[in-house]
C-alpha cells in the first residue's frame, strides 16, 4: 500500500493495529518490518512527506545487522561508495596526523560499510517494510501518546483529522530528544553535555575527480573521522566522507561546549573546510545541500527507560548511537533496536500481554546481544573522548612530536621520541605521569 492510499484508508478514531510505530527512520523501518512478516498488523506513522524525506547523517552504514533481515541489501539499497579507505586522527591547526587503514577486506559484499543518501535509503527500507504489509502513514506528525484505564499506551494522536490510531504496543522509534519518550515519562531531563549538534555541507565534485584525489577505484570510498582544532576548542570532532560525486563534509560539537565557547557550528565548519588537510581535498566543489541534526552522544549516561505499559523506545529516541572517538554508528544500533523491540511486541501478542513483565523481554533481548554489550562497555568513552585534554591538548601535542620526529635539520644528533614527547607535554603544560594516565585510561576503554 503506498502512503497515499494507506493516508485515505487509514479509519478515523478507533482505527486499530496490533503494533504502531511512530518514526520511519532505520529503527523504525526495521522494527515494522520484522512485526510485518511475523504477521502483525503494524502501522508505521512517519512526519515526513516520505520516509527519510527529513533525515540526516554523516555518513557510513554498517550493513551486518541488516543483513539479517535482508541478505541482499547490498544489491537492492540505494548506495554510494563501499568503504574500503578508513582514515582516522587528530588536527592541529597547521597539521593533520591520522592513521591510514586502505584493505581490500572491505571491498567484498556485503561490505562492512558504505555510504548512502538517507532520504534515498530510509525510504528505500520503509517500502520493504510496506512489501512485508507494514500500512507507512507518511505525512503524519504525531502528537501525543493515547492512555488506557491503568495509564497504559493503547495508542498515539496524530494531527490527521480524526487522527487517533490504536494498538497495545507503540514503538516509540521518533528519534533523539524524543517526544513520546518524554510524554510516557521514560526520558531523563536533558543536559547539554549529552547532545552534539551536527552540521554537514554536500559539495558536489565530478566521480572521476573523486576517485583520483582521494586514490580510491569506482565505487570505493573514504571515510575521515578526526578530532583536535577541526572543532577550534569546541569538543566534538569533525568528518568527510565519499558519496559517488559528492562529499559530505561536517562537525559534531557538543551543546554545552558550543555554548561555552560562544562558537556557531557554520563557523566551526568553515574552520575545518579551510584546515590545509582538507581544503585541497574540497577545492572546486560545489555546495549543493546544508544540513543539521542532533545526535545524543552520552549513551548508557542518557538512556532512557526503554519500556513502559505498552510502549518500547528504540533507536535514537533510546539514545542508542554510539559516539566514542573511535567509532560514530547509529544505524545499525538503530535496527537491531528495532528489531527487537518487534520480536517483543510479537512475543506479547502471542501471550496476549502487554505490561512490564513482558515488555522488560525487549531489554534482555539488547543486553544479551551486541547493542547493550558495546554501550555498557564503552560507557566511559564519551566523556573520555570529550575531555579537554583529548579535544584540545593531546592532538596538538602529537601533530608537533610527528612533525619533529620526522623533521630533518642536521643541526645535532636526531633526537629520540620519548624525549621530544616529553619535551612538547611540557610545553602543553601536561605532567608526564598525567599523560600516562590518560593513555592508561583510553587503553581501560578502548583496548583491553
Ligand atoms: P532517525 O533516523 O532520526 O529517524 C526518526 C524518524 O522519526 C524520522 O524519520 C523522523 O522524521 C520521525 N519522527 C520524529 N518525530 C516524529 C513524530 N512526532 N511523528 C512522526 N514521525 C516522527 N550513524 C551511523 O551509523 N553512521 C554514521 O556515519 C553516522 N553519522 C552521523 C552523522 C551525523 C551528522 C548525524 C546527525 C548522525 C549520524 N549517525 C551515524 C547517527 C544515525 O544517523 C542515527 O543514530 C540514526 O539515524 C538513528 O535512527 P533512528 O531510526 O533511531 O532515528
Amino acid at each position: 500500500m503506498t502512503a497515499e492510499t494507506a493516508a485515505r484508508t487509514v479509519p478515523g478514531s478507533g482505527s486499530g493495529f496490533d503494533v504502531i510505530v511512530v518514526g520511519a527512520g532505520p529503527a523504525g523501518s526495521a522494527a515494522a518490518l520484522v512485526a510485518a512478516r511475523a504477521g502483525l498488523s503494524v502501522c508505521l506513522v512517519e512526519r515526513g512527506e516520505y520516509a527519510g524525506a527529513k533525515n540526516m547523517f554523516g555518513g557510513v552504514f554498517y550493513g551486518s545487522v541488516l543483513t539479517r533481515l535482508i541478505p541482499d541489501w547490498w544489491q537492492r539499497a540505494p548506495l554510494e561508495r563501499v568503504v574500503t579507505r578508513r582514515v582516522t586522527g587528530v588536527m592541529s591547526e597547521t597539521a593533520m596526523l591520522t592513521v591510514d587503514l586502505r584493505t581490500t577486506s572491505f571491498a567484498a559484499p556485503p561490505y562492512n560499510g558504505v555510504t548512502l543518501y538517507r532520504p534515498r535509503f530510509d525510504r528505500w527500507f520503509a517500502a520493504e517494510a510496506e512489501a512485508a504489509g507494514a500500512v507507512l502513514l507518511a505525512g503524519t506528525v504525531v502528537d501525543g501518546l493515547l492512555r488506557g484505564a491503568k495509564n497504559e499506551v493503547v495508542g498515539v494522536a496524530t494531527r490527521r483529522d480524526e487522527g487517533e490510531l490504536r494498538a497495545p504496543i507503540v514503538i516509540a522509534a521518533d528519534g533523539v530528544n524524543s517526544l513520546l519518550a518524554k510524554e510516557a515519562g521514560l526520558a531523563r531531563p536533558v543536559d547539554e553535555h549529552h547532545l552534539a549538534v551536527a552540521v554537514k555541507d554536500t559539495i558536489r565534485l565530478p566521480e572521476a575527480e573523486i576517485e583520483s584525489r582521494f586514490g580510491v577505484d569506482n565505487v570505493e570510498g573514504v571515510d575521515y573521522e578526526l578530532i583536535g582544532a577541526c572543532t577550534k576548542d569546541v569538543a566534538g570532532g569533525a568528518f568527510l566522507y565519499t558519496y559517488r560525486d559528492a562529499l559530505a563534509v561536517g562537525i559534531v560539537a557538543q551543546v554545552a561546549s558550543l555554548a561555552a565557547r560562544g562558537e556557531r557550528p557554520q563557523d566551526l565548519l568553515d574552520h575545518f573546510l579551510a584546515h590545509p588537510g582538507i581544503a585541497p581535498l574540497v577545492r572546486g566543489g560545489e555546495r549543493i545541500e546544508y544540513s543539521a541534526h542532533m545526535i545524543p552522544e552520552a549513551g548508557l549516561e542518557m538512556m532512557p527507560e526503554l519500556a513502559a505499559p505498552g510502549m518500547l523506545v528504540a533507536g535514537d529516541a533510546a539514545a542508542l548511537c554510539l559516539a566514542a572517538g573511535l567509532y560514530l554508528e547509529g544505524m545499525n544500533y538503530a535496527m537491531a533496536s528495532g528489531m527487537a523491540a518487534a520480536e517483543t511486541a510479537v512475543a506479547a501478542h502471542r501471550a496476549g500481554r502487554f505490561g512490564l513483565g513482558t515488555l522488560a523481554g525487549y531489554e534482555d533481548r539488547l543486553r544479551k546481544s551486541f547493542v547493550l554489550a558495546d554501550f555498557s562497555s564503552y560507557k566511559d568513552a564519551p566523556r573520555y573522548i570529550m575531555g579537554d585534554r583529548l579535544q584540545n591538548v593531546y592532538p596538538d601535542v602529537l601533530c608537533r612530536i610527528a612533525e619533529e620526529v620526522f623533521r630533518v635539520d642536521n643541526t645535532g644528533p636526531k633526537r629520540r621520541l620519548l624525549r621530544i614527547a616529553t619535551r612538547e607535554l611540557r610545553r602543553a603544560g601536561v605532567p608526564r605521569r598525567r599523560a600516562v594516565r590518560d593513555l592508561l585510561a583510553g587503553g581501560r576503554i578502548f583496548g583491553w
